[in-house]
């Protein structure tokens, strides 16, 4: 046992502190650990696996919609970065430098990548000549570095792991076509895979990428009815296009700039389903991303134990056999129970119970972490009776977060009503804005809440602005965020 997971005895209740119950949660379940470098941590086999999973399944999700993966360079030149003025300066307060190499200070300053939008627009310029070679579709898995001030495992590392999508297309309306197309992966992935669900919206412009045109999010809300900011799309425009000269010839052999897009999302979803989904007893995984989604437990005294995990390892080989991630734990030297609590902390999905009396009425009990409910199954059924399980447990999840989000939801017309409702229940509120900048930084700087987006399909309009009570032009869900 690690010395991190011995220090962490109990798991303080969400209730009583909830940034120290996700610590405490990540900590026992042994999902990470501080690394010696400020703001970076080690992704353990568990997080990894979990993060792994998100990959295997967001990358046939990519390829499905024609893009291919590829691998740039992690060092970019610092003249890159002055070629798009947004850019560089969203950018240079967050980037570590490389100034010196084998002992030789280096002409020019590389840049450690926090994005690639510059190295992707280097190459596209050298490899787009004609409307034939596009849409160019291409994905990259990577490690980016962005110093941030602020740090928390898998939320905000300094260091992170992601996927960025950059894509290049002949007009406008095929590049925001991309855009949304990749905003609904996301959407459609939070929700079917991770039991998250999201808001999709559009950033305000003081919210949006550092570059783009249009910034499109996926918002989630925690359990602590804070935000998460869990994937993010942008229509680029020609911006990109121009620095780069990203050009092709059209099909009146007229040079034409490309219209571009990016879109990323990053281990930080990690982050934001534990805070979604677990409670006071540790995580709860989804089933579909969970490294093991059943744990099976012979019990019984010692004269039993011998059939008893004899049909335990058969039954665990067919649910092998059926493709579900099963795990057999009969180790003698922990009782049951402290097992029963080991993988309720580390969120396993299912728990498998099987001891003698079971065997000899060619039984086993099945119980759901999320719900806690036992079910006693035939063993002829088995694997189809685990596979419903993991449905149901998903479904279950996805409802019970929606019930949560929506619970925590409201809608203001004053700032006082934001405050008051952010002081006694926590959450998002519906917002009319009139689109000014200094409004929405007056609701930040008096409420610590910022603007999440503009959500596409709002439960209310509201039609004045909450700051200066003038005409609303939009419906912004506002809230405090990680
Ligand atoms: P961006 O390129 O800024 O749009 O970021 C793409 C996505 O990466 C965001 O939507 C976040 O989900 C994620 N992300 C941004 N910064 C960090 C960070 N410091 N740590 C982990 N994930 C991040």
């Amino acid at each position: 046992m690690s010395k991190e997971k011995q220090f962490v005895k109990e798991i303080t209740p969400q209730s009583e502190d909830f940034s120290r119950w996700y610590i405490d949660v990540i900590k026992k379940a042994d999902l990470m650990s501080y690394a010696p470098v400020r703001g970076c941590i080690v992704f353990k086999p568990d997080s990894y696996e979990i993060w792994e999973n998100i990959q295997k399944e967001m990358d046939s999700r990519f390829k499905e919609t024609g893009h291919r993966n590829a691998y740039f360079p992690l060092f970019i030149p610092e003249s890159f970065f002055q070629k798009e003025k947004e850019h560089v300066e969203g950018f240079n307060p967050e980037l570590p430098w490389v100034t010196e190499a084998a002992g030789e200070k280096l002409e020019e300053r590389l840049a450690v990548r926090p994005t690639s939008e510059t190295m992707f627009g280097h190459m596209y310029a050298e490899w787009i000549n004609s409307y034939r070679d596009l849409p160019l579709l291409i994905n990259q898995w990577a490690n980016v570095v962005r110093w941030e001030k602020r740090t928390q495992p898998f939320l905000r590392t300094s260091e992170f792991l992601w996927q960025e999508g950059h894509t290049a297309h002949e007009d406008e309306a095929d590049a925001r076509r991309e855009t949304m197309q990749m905003l609904e992966i996301y959407r459609d992935f939070a929700e079917n895979f991770l039991a998250m669900p999201v808001i999709t919206g559009q950033k305000t412009p003081s919210e949006k990428f550092a570059g783009a045109v249009d910034t499109y999010s996926i918002e989630a809300m925690m359990k602590d009815g804070k935000a998460v900011q869990a994937g993010t799309s942008h229509y680029l425009g020609t911006n990109f296009a121009v620095a780069f000269d990203i050009k092709y010839l059209d099909r009146d052999n007229q040079h034409q700039f490309c219209h571009t897009t990016s879109w990323g999302t990053s281990t930080r979803l990690i982050g934001a389903l534990i805070m979604v989904h677990g409670d006071d007893r540790g995580l709860v995984l989804p089933p579909k991303v969970a490294p093991t989604q059943v744990i099976m437990i012979p019990i019984g005294p010692p004269k039993t134990r011998e059939p008893v995990v004899a049909k335990v390892n058969e039954l665990y080989a067919e649910l092998k056999k059926a493709g579900v991630r099963v795990k057999v734990d009969d180790r003698e030297g922990q009782s049951p129970g402290w097992k029963f609590n080991e993988y309720e902390m580390r969120g396993v999905p299912i728990r498998v119970e099987l001891g003698p009396r079971d065997l000899e009425a060619g039984q086993m009990v099945l119980v759901s972490r999320v719900s806690g409910e036992k079910k006693v199954i035939r063993q002829e059924d088995f694997v189809q009776e685990v596979q419903t399980m993991l449905e149901e447990i998903h479904t279950a999840m996805l409802e019970k977060a929606r019930q949560f989000r929506d619970e925590h939801m409201t809608d203001v017309d004053t700032m006082d009503q934001f405050k008051a409702f952010l002081d006694e229940k926590r959450g998002f509120a519906y917002a009319g804005w009139c689109g000014s900048a200094d409004c929405e930084a007056k609701v930040k700087e008096e409420t610590g809440a910022t603007s999440r987006n503009i959500p596409f399909q709002p439960a209310v309009t509201k039609t004045t602005c909450i700051c200066c009570g003038q005409e609303a032009k939009h419906t912004v869900v506002f809230g405090r965020a990680y």
